[in-house]
């Protein structure tokens, strides 16, 4: 499996299925185990990795959002305590994204060795800057509403570290499926975390995660300036064409952009 990064306790494993990113962070005796996705032996790989290094540690899985392809190796890691958000926790539809997994595994012909459930939350984030400590260190979470209803973004002051879950990719253009406005509003609370904690790596869903301040600033600019455009009322197509071939994939993003625009028109 590829590892982006192997830097003082954190990992960043990166599935070879929509370039989702996995990571574990070791904060005290505990690990956190965040996303890990999502064939088999990338979840395989990324267990047998905990093995190696952290079988001493309290293992917790921290899920950014409900997603099925975010939530799809839960079942692997039995002993773990669940952080998400309580929106996650309460999901009105939990069967409609297990069964995204089972036609997505029988699509493949994919077969797990662990059983595909929804996550059962133990520590759900209920509100803006909600926090936990665990031994000296301070983790925060904040809601992340806009591209679902059930995200949250978590910062490690001590590390300068934050964990977006589907924001600020640098292969896929926003794609909103709860509100134009709210994703705008975690944008800016993005920018608003990035300056108060300094931070200096984001781990992001999809593709490749932030080490600069430089690449920080280029991807929310332009996120910001694409969503902006649906609340404003003004979209430009050129725009939109040059937002989307730079993030590359040129095909999938058109049918990303396709979506947000058949979302916008029901709205
Ligand atoms: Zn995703």
């Amino acid at each position: 499996m590829k590892i982006q990064l192997e830097d003082r306790g954190i990992t960043i494993f990166e599935s070879a299925i929509y370039r989702t990113c996995s990571a574990i962070l070791e904060v005290d005796n505990n690990i956190f185990i965040v996303d890990p996705n999502t064939l088999p032996l990338e979840i395989e790989y990324v267990k047998s990795f905990i093995q190696k290094n952290y079988s001493a540690h309290k293992p917790y899985l921290l899920f950014t959002h409900a997603d099925y392809d975010h939530i799809i190796g839960y079942g692997a890691f039995p002993h773990a305590e669940v952080i998400a958000g309580a929106d996650l926790a309460d999901l009105h539809d939990k069967n409609s994204v297990l069964n995204q997994i089972k036609s997505f595994d029988s699509m493949f012909y994919i077969k797990r060795n662990y059983p595909v459930l929804f996550p059962k939350v133990h520590h759900p984030i209920l509100e803006n800057e909600d926090k936990l400590i665990f031994g000296n260190t301070k983790i925060l979470f904040y809601s992340a509403k806009g591209h679902v209803d059930n995200g949250i973004i978590t910062v490690i002051p001590s590390q300068q570290l934050c964990i977006t879950g589907d924001y600020l990719s640098n292969i896929e253009i926003p794609m909103v499926e709860y509100s134009f406005g709210e994703y705008l509003e975690t944008l800016r609370l993005l920018g608003k975390i990035a300056e108060k904690y300094n931070i200096s790596r984001f781990i992001i869903g999809h593709g490749d995660y932030i080490s600069t301040q430089k690449e920080f600033k280029k991807r929310w600019e332009a996120d910001i300036r694409y969503v902006s455009m649906f609340v404003s009322g003004l979209i430009e197509d050129s725009v939109c064409k040059r937002i989307i071939s730079e993030k590359g994939f040129e095909e999938e993003n058109h049918k990303i952009h396709q979506k947000n625009m058949d979302f916008y028109s029901i709205k």
